[in-house]
């Protein structure tokens, strides 16, 4: 904290949710110091900024994004927007990628966010330094940071978020017998679009939204699809033209993939659509007493504190989840641990928490790889940040919209997106069109 009392917060990467911590730090001027906002590339947006080129930028950056050129969102505007910023009346309800990034710059205009972005930086560590300087002693945070254009700097920090988004890092399955393959092997991180695959035979490993939405444009383009999956059943129907497969097995000598219930194919393209690994190399883990597996970060209190050090949050790690509506909470949660609003339980008790959280999820039975999913639990989840925190909770019509989103999902995965939707009085939501239906 410095001389006049205020925290000094860093928030690494200007995506959605370093914007939102932006936005709601400079809303609280009187305890906060502006923001340092570290983003390694050249503009905001995060993953919402399309490049069509895959691997590295011009300056030897990783690609970060991962969106596909024709993706449409799969929340309508009027769930996935921050609460307290809508977006354009105008717009369908489902956006495509270049409708959420210009909501984002917007955003960022509108708060003026812009001032305190430090573009072209990248976080190479951030490490807990004790200070014995200080007034009572206390701890900070150092960040080591690189110029995308060379030369090395360090700043000092009360508290660090870390928005630095967890869809980049592919997870690539260990195949046996994979170097048998004799077709092209790619993740989905490097897919924009369809037509390089035309007429060919493709394998999508995954049926998680990106693997079912990309099977779809596959198909659309005469690709021949087959999704291989673990799901014993899909929640909705495939269109006829894409094939299921049980789970991969592994390649055999002749290159052909052979499937979990003895049925082998030939294909030109395994696209695999295996997800993400949670990915932090700025932080030493093992210093910080932090397990990260692809799937799972822990111990986190409430999925976003270090319960060993309550100052260093992390922003977005679930999934399934609405990302916006959860940075919104997260962010404010963090801000009124900060500034004394909310009292942390002890270190201890805060472990104990995440340890019971886990054990209740596994004998629920929730797999390793959804243990951070608040999918079904993320209302509760919101209502009881909100409360903490004493912030306005979540308005009900949003969850009821979202969950008439998800049955029309099941219901037809091929046009649920066609459906425009509409905000009534804050109480009630209303179909606007139904093309489907007409
Ligand atoms: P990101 O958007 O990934 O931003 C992270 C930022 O951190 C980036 O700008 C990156 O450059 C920067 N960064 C990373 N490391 C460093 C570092 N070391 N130093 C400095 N900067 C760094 N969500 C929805 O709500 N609706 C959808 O329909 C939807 N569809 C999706 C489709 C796809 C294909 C993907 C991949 C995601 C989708 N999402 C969707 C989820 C989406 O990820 C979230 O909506 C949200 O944009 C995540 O924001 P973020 O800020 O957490 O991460």
């Amino acid at each position: 904290m410095n001389p006049r009392g205020k925290h000094r917060v860093a928030v690494v990467g200007a995506g959605a949710a370093g914007l939102c911590a932006a936005r709601h730090i400079l809303f609280r001027s009187e305890s906060f110091e502006p923001p340092v906002v570290f983003e390694q590339s050249a503009r905001v947006g995060g993953t919402w900024y399309y490049e069509e080129r895959v691997g590295t930028s011009d300056d030897g950056r990783l690609i970060h994004s991962s969106m596909y050129r024709d993706l449409r969102t799969n929340l309508p505007k009027e769930v996935m927007m921050f609460p307290d910023f809508p977006f354009d009346f105008h717009l369908p309800s489902f956006l495509t990628h270049l409708d959420v990034q210009q909501y984002l710059e917007t955003y960022c205009k509108s708060h003026d966010i812009m001032p305190h972005i430090k573009f072209n930086t990248m976080v190479e560590e951030v490490k807990p330094i004790s200070m014995e300087t200080d007034e009572g002693g206390g701890m900070r945070w150092e960040v080591i940071l690189r110029g995308m254009h060379g030369g090395h700097s360090t700043q000092i920090f009360d508290s660090v978020f870390i928005c630095n988004g967890h869809y980049s890092a592919p997870h690539l399955p260990s195949i046996p017998g994979i170097e048998h393959f004799k077709g092209k092997v790619m993740h989905s991180h490097s897919y924009r679009y369809p037509e390089p695959f035309a007429h060919q035979s493709v394998v999508v490993l995954g049926a998680g939204p990106s693997g079912i939405d990309i099977s779809f444009e596959l198909a659309q383009a005469k690709a021949e699809v087959i999704l291989s999956h673990n799901k014993t059943s899909l929640t909705f129907s495939l269109p006829p033209e894409i094939r299921q497969a049980p789970p991969l097995v592994k390649v055999l000598d002749n290159g052909s993939l052979f499937f979990q219930d003895g049925s082998v194919a030939h294909a030109q393209v395994l696209l695999l659509c295996t997800g993400y690994n949670y990915h932090f190399p700025f932080l030493c883990l093992k210093q910080l007493g932090l397990e990260v597996q692809y799937h799972l970060v822990a111990p986190l209190y409430k999925y976003l504190v270090l319960p060993a050090f309550p100052s260093l949050f992390f922003i977005g790690l679930g999934k399934n989840i609405c990302p916006f509506l959860n940075f919104h909470y997260q962010v404010q949660f963090a801000l009124a641990v900060l500034d004394g609003t909310v009292q942390l339980p002890s270190r201890e008790l805060m472990e104990e928490d995440v340890k019971k959280g886990m054990q209740r999820k596994i004998q629920m039975g929730v797999h390793g790889k959804d243990l951070l999913q608040t999918k079904c639990e993320q209302w509760d989840y919101y209502e009881s940040l909100a409360t903490t925190a004493r912030l306005p909770p979540p308005n009900p019509v949003i969850r009821s919209l979202y969950e008439e989103v998800q049955k029309q999902r099941r219901a037809n995965l091929k046009t649920y997106r066609e459906i425009n939707y509409r905000l009534v009085k804050a109480t009630e939501w209303q179909i606007l069109n139904a093309p489907d239906k007409q």
